[in-house]
Parts: C-alpha cells; structure tokens; sequence
C-alpha cells in the first residue's frame, strides 16, 4: 500500500490540535498527512486512524484544495466538528478499509485506537 508523505512535529497539526484540545492530531493538507503529538511510527500502527486520513486525501483530491477546506470551515460552524460531513464520510472509511492499512497485523481492538476528538466547537 502506497502511504502519502507524512510530517511529524506539523506546525499545522500542533495548531489544530490546540483548537480540539486533543492529545495527539493528525491531520491531511493536500497530499501529506501532518501530525502533532504523535510519532510517525505510532500512528501507522493504528489501521483505522490512517484509513480515516487517506479518505480525507481523497477529498481533497475530490475538491481541490481550496474546495476541501473552504467546505470544511463551513460544515464546521454550521454543524460542529465531529458531524463535518467529511469527518463523518472519513469514520465511514476507516471500518471499511482499516484492513487495507493493518499490514498483515490483526485490526486493533476500540480500546487501542485512536479516539476521534468529539468536541463541538
Ligand atoms: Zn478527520
């Protein structure tokens, strides 16, 4: 399975994971997946979580750059983060395809995984 660019101590992560008050962010921009708090390492050992970000490089494959985010902003004030149509459509994505990303290890168990943030902002 081919894996995007992934940049550890993101900036971009460290910012959006001030906004959620979350311990450990990853996040996509483009092509890349961006993370804060969390090691590369770490965060390919947890199928779900990497199935859930490359469905938000599919997005913005879908939409473009500009597209992708400027719905994101909006869908965030209008609905609040965790019920983002993307987040949702991204979740969806991780049951289905965590097997794609497990590299031939047994799917983590809920108490292993990565908790999406479930703030309401
Ligand atoms: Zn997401």
């Amino acid at each position: 399975m081919q894996l995007p660019r992934i940049v550890e101590n993101s900036p971009f992560a460290r910012l959006a994971r001030t906004k959620l008050g979350a311990k450990n962010v990853a996040m996509v921009l483009g092509t890349s997946i961006h993370l804060s708090g969390v090691s590369r390492e770490q965060f390919l050992q947890d199928p779900y979580w990497v199935a859930h970000e490359m469905e938000h490089i599919r997005q913005f494959r879908q939409y473009g750059r500009l597209g992708f985010l400027a719905r994101y902003l909006r869908d965030w004030m209008r609905h609040g983060y965790y019920n983002i149509p993307f987040e949702v459509e991204a979740r969806t994505a991780a049951e289905l395809n965590a097997h794609l990303y497990a590299q031939g290890k047994p799917l983590p168990s809920l108490a292993e995984r990565h908790p999406s943030p479930k703030v309401k902002l």
